[in-house]
């Protein structure tokens, strides 16, 4: 069966093909040529998630699934959250993004914190939820260069190493995306006896 994945992002591709059985064809926006913006302007990761799922849907007729993830800090009221991307302005690297964390949280002993991600799949006209947290705490300085986004101050529970100085394949184990990437594939190989 043929499902678009509303994504750009050509590792998160790899990790959801690698995911799901052969009997699925995920396609990129780019291989189904789609190349408009999607404005993700909403006030919580759920609803952007929804969104670009949405919209894809209607705009190609496609069956279609997205995914939207966000940073909830315990000590800043859950910041940066779904302005993860944006948190230091509009054009913000990751490196100005993990510089405003550190900073606003120089003086706080409460470091702990989640990555959350929520995939949308719309399909047969009916729009499905999968959510994936991962706990964990912030640290007080860079550790490691792998990953991306938050990846190098991000350090999950029960581990002494960050995100960031983990490979692929040892953060994929635990991390928040593989989580919800997990529960769609159950749902969909259940959905089609595969
Ligand atoms: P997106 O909606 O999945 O693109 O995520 C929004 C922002 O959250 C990204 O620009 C990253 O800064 C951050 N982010 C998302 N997933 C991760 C992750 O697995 N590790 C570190 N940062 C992430």
């Amino acid at each position: 069966m043929k499902l678009v994945f509303a994504t750009h992002n050509n590792n998160k591709l790899d990790e959801v093909k690698d995911l799901l059985s052969d009997s699925f064809e995920i396609f990129s926006l780019k291989d189904i040529g789609f190349f408009e913006e999607i404005i993700e302007d909403k006030k919580t990761i759920i609803e952007n998630s929804k969104i670009k799922c949405i919209t894809v849907q209607q705009k190609t007729g496609y069956d279609c699934f997205a995914d939207d993830t966000g940073l909830e800090v315990e000590a800043l009221d859950g910041a940066p959250g779904v302005l993860s991307k944006r948190f230091a302005g509009l054009n913000a690297s990751s490196d100005d993004n993990i510089n405003k964390l550190l900073y606003l949280l120089k003086e706080k002993t409460n470091r702990n914190a989640q990555f959350k991600t929520v995939i949308s799949l719309n399909i047969n006209g009916s729009l499905k939820t999968f959510e994936g947290i991962c706990k964990g705490t912030i640290s007080t300085k860079r550790m490691g260069e792998s990953g991306f986004g938050y990846d190098p101050v991000f350090i999950p529970n029960g581990s002494k190493i960050s995100f960031g100085q983990m490979t692929m394949k040892e953060k994929n184990i635990i991390a928040h995306r593989s989580i919800a990437i997990s529960k769609l594939v159950n749902y969909l190989t259940n959905l089609y006896q595969f």
